[in-house]
């Protein structure tokens, strides 16, 4: 078992032959043979190599075998021809904060069906968060969950460990033993690390480690109570607010640690300006901080709360229209790192208590790039190839996946109907949870197919593929 700094820091999915020790790599799936497809003729768009033109791609041996102008391409024999035109192939999307409620409420999800959604979506890897029951804060947990990942994840996936021993806030975890056993990064996400002094060592300890701190920010003497974004919906409705400065104060907080600690932190899912603010300041001074949004955060306000649906309960909650627009000139900006969707599986029955009680979280695996397609590249705020630039970014923070369209890279590819409009929901999910914040919503923009890691992770149903014999 290797422990260097440079095998810590490096991505790569283990194979799935069990040649290598399984803490070699920090992502894991089920083992399936490399596809050999040829995409013929499709509006190749990568804004990472700055390629933007019609041509064809072929994948094999799990890499971007070539890339070549629209009809040049041979297809080698056994390969699958998929007839591109009209379609766009993007780098396939990365997304590090999902919850695969695994181990504990696998009525929610589990590996199996959080990665086939997380597929569906475009997306050919994901972290998963350690708030599960059991808390993922030891190596043999930990262990486990690879395992099954090993034998159930549809694309690579890595999985987190808490920063501290049953999310209590107290004790480290054994971050640099969950490190050599694999934690893809450490967080307590579903709560904060509210003692300035423990954050402060879990700094120095992320160091030794060689792995990130993903951090949920909010102060909870500030939040306490809350149930929504606090301001004049709130007010109107009689409901317990959160403020905006619960966030951005203990985001203040963490950048100050992680500056004087010379710590490497990552902010989740950022919903006000306030915080977009503090960010802008902490990396103009040099402070090692990345942060992500998520598309229910640049999509819709505290406005949507008033009609009590519980589908717009989450933590941090959604906030003002002035929240959402700093959002988006973040992620402009590159203030904002990335596109997270922090899916967050809920049972129906417990989606269906009266909003002051109901879970905080949403699903938004399988809508996340149609819903910001439809709301933000299709009325002109965001440009088509940043969006798909920060959807593609989000593991860069922890020196994982960076799905890229060039000959020899790892074979990570969506095809997209960027004309095809679709209800969500209307089929059903792959999720095992249907709790998504924009369900019932006619949006324009469909997955037809994703390649992972070499491998084709998902089909659209009715999408039709030519085998050459
Ligand atoms: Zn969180
Ligand atoms: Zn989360």
């Amino acid at each position: 078992m290797t422990s260097g700094p440079s095998h810590r820091l490096a991505g790569g999915v283990s194979p799935p032959t069990a040649s290598r020790a399984p803490e070699a790599g920090r992502l894991d799936r089920a083992p399936v043979p490399d596809a050999t497809v040829l995409i013929r003729n499709a509006q190749l768009l990568d804004p990472r190599t700055g390629l933007d033109q019609p041509g064809d791609l072929l994948v094999r041996d799990g890499e971007i075998a070539e890339i070549g102008a629209p009809g040049s391409l041979q297809a080698p024999e056994g390969a699958e021809i998929v007839e591109a035109e009209g379609l766009h192939a993007f780098p396939a999307f990365v997304d590090p904060h999902v919850h695969l409620r695994t181990p504990g409420r696998e009525d929610e999800e589990d590996v199996e069906t959080g990665t086939r959604a997380a597929a569906a979506g475009g997306y050919c890897a994901i972290l998963a968060m350690p708030n599960t029951d059991p808390v993922v804060d030891s190596a043999p947990i930990l262990r486990s969950l690879r395992e099954r990942a090993r034998a159930e994840a549809r694309i690579p996936t890595g999985f987190t460990a808490s920063i501290t021993v049953g999310m209590q806030g107290e004790r480290l975890t054994e971050m640099a033993e969950l490190a050599d056993a694999g934690a893809a990064a450490f967080t307590d996400d579903g709560l904060p690390v509210r003692s300035a002094g423990i954050m402060r060592h879990a700094l120095r300890y992320q160091q030794l480690a060689g792995c990130v701190l993903a951090l949920h920010e909010e102060d909870p003497t500030l939040s306490d109570g809350g149930v929504m974004h606090e301001g004049e919906v709130s007010a109107v409705l009689g409901l317990a607010g959160i403020p905006s400065v619960s966030e951005s104060t203990m985001v203040a907080r963490d950048c100050e640690l992680a500056g004087y600690e010379d710590g490497r932190i990552h902010v989740q899912h950022v919903s006000a300006r306030r915080t977009v603010e503090v960010l802008e300041r902490a990396k103009a001074a040099g402070v090692k901080v990345t942060a992500e949004a998520s598309p229910h955060h640049l999509l819709l306000t505290d406005n949507a709360v008033r009609s009590l649906d519980t589908h717009f309960k989450m933590n941090p909650p959604l906030r003002t229209e002035d929240d959402r627009q700093a959002l988006i000139d973040g992620l402009r900006d590159g203030v904002l790192d990335c596109i997270a969707t922090d899916h967050a599986p809920h049972s129906r029955e417990e989606k269906e208590e009266p909003f002051e009680l109901a879970p905080m979280g949403v699903t938004g695996l399988e809508s996340a790039f149609a819903a910001i397609h439809t709301d933000l590249v299709l009325p002109g705020v965001l440009d088509l190839g940043l969006v798909v630039e920060r959807m593609t970014a989000g593991m860069e923070p922890f020196g994982l996946v960076v799905p890229t369209l060039a000959k020899g890279a790892p074979a990570n590819v969506c095809l997209v109907d960027l004309d095809a409009v679709w209800q969500v929901g209307e089929a059903g999910y792959e999720s095992r949870s249907a709790n998504c914040a924009f369900g019932g919503r006619r949006l324009t923009g469909r997955v037809r197919m994703t390649v992972a890691a070499g491998a084709v992770a998902f089909r659209e149903r009715s999408f039709a593929i030519e085998a050459v014999r």
